[in-house]
């Protein structure tokens, strides 16, 4: 048996990550679950997965579920360092980083530390920490498997990412369904609601990837992520909006092939080939039938999407923006979410920070989080500006 920790727990990826280990009960335990604040979901988890431990993110409210699961054998925790000791612990195989944001970097970098198998979903930790994150994976010798839909998709396409894949690839295709937004003009985009920018048409998400892609920011993020997970420059990516999400991504080899991953929008699809990678098992996901699904590709409206060319043009700058773009991006999105700036505010409001962040290099972790924190609070006072 596999022991798990799923970090983000009662999260979309998280409820997703607990619906195929119970799909799979002889495979796989859980040995950790956390939250931020939602102890009524995580309470229900405990008392159907009955986790060693589960960690909230503040200490007042781990001793409120203490009290309410007293009744349980469950150890609740509270605070950073114990979501870090549960990512590190040496009795847990596999660690599920679904945190969602910044928030997500330092017990994700935790696990990635043991050496053992880390399943990212968290793309803001990666984006954040670029080529830092990646050399302690390299370090540690660890199987970081991507479970981003696209990623997932890729690795499956790169021969399972075998070492060395990119050899012979001429570019990745990232495909995208568009958003909530892909038909809607451009003079309408001010007056967008957070419900509206939520109702994603394919996929069933947090809300701040929701966000994200009704911006197509997370397209930007998601090519970020592509390039330091497989190695390639940002040229030799492209981006595709297929409004199906049928077809996940795809490789083009040199020799003309392009082979695809396909399936239904399901994200159970990519966590069940993490989970079991190098094997298969079951994620209880519905059968795709191609007879009845017409597929179509088009190219993506870089002006009616500015956050894609911003994020493009990060991808060509040093470190230090991809942390000002991803901080800046988590402040508006929040800020939008609560009705405080309009959805076309999230670009301006990104464009603004960049512009005050100096170009560099990053060397250490602590440096991360410090230009992300100088990130933040440039990017509320650009909010307080648009008040
Ligand atoms: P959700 O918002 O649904 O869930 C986020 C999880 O993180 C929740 O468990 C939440 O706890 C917890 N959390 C939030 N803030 C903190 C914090 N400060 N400290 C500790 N825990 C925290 O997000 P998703 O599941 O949609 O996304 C998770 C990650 O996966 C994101 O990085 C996203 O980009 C990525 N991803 C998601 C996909 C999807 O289909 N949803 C697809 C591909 C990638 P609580 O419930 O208490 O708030």
């Amino acid at each position: 048996m596999k022991q798990i920790t799923v970090l983000g727990s009662t999260g979309t990826i998280g409820l997703n990550t607990l619906a195929v280990i119970e799909a799979n009960p002889n495979l796989y335990e859980v040995f950790a679950l956390s939250a931020n604040t939602n102890i009524v979901s995580l309470e229900q988890q405990c008392r159907v997965f009955r986790p060693k431990y589960a960690v909230l993110r503040e200490k007042s409210i781990a001793l409120e579920l203490a009290a309410r699961i007293s009744d349980l054998s469950t150890v609740v925790l509270g605070g950073e360092e114990s979501l870090c000791d549960v990512a590190s612990h040496s009795e847990v195989d596999i660690v599920m980083a679904a945190i969602v944001g910044a928030a997500g970097l330092k017990p994700t970098l935790e696990a990635v530390r043991t050496g053992g198998r880390v399943l990212l979903a968290n793309k803001e930790a990666l984006v954040m920490s670029g080529s830092l994150f990646i050399s302690e994976v390299n370090n540690y010798s660890t199987t970081l498997l991507p479970i981003d839909s696209e990623h997932n998709a890729i690795y499956q396409c790169l021969a399972n990412g075998a070492k060395n894949h990119c050899s012979g690839v001429e570019r990745l295709i990232l495909t995208g369904s568009g958003g909530p937004f892909l038909r809607l003009d451009k003079h309408n985009m001010g007056s967008v609601t957070p419900r509206d920018a939520c109702a994603h048409p394919n996929w069933k998400m947090g809300r701040k990837i929701s966000v994200d892609s009704a911006s197509m920011l997370n397209k930007g993020l998601e090519l970020l992520e592509a390039r330091l997970l497989f190695d390639i420059p940002a040229a030799s990516i492209d981006v595709v909006i297929h409004p199906e999400s049928i077809v996940h991504s795809m490789v083009e080899y040199k020799d003309g092939s392009i082979i695809a991953q396909m399936g239904n929008p399901d994200m159970r699809i990519p966590i069940a080939h993490g989970l079991a990678w190098p094997d298969r098992t079951t994620s209880a996901a519905s059968r795709l039938d191609l007879t009845k699904k017409s597929l179509h590709f088009e190219e993506p409206d870089y002006t009616r999407f500015p956050c894609l060319s911003i994020a493009r043009e990060v991808a060509q700058e040093p470190q230090s923006h991809s942390i000002a773009l991803n901080a800046a991006n988590e402040v508006a999105v929040e800020a939008f979410l609560n009705e405080l700036i309009s959805f076309i505010d999230i670009p301006i409001i990104i464009q603004q920070v960049l512009e005050k962040t100096k170009a560099e290099e990053v060397h250490t972790i602590e440096t991360v989080f410090e230009l992300d924190g100088k990130a933040r609070k440039l990017a509320t006072e650009r909010i307080r500006h648009v008040l």
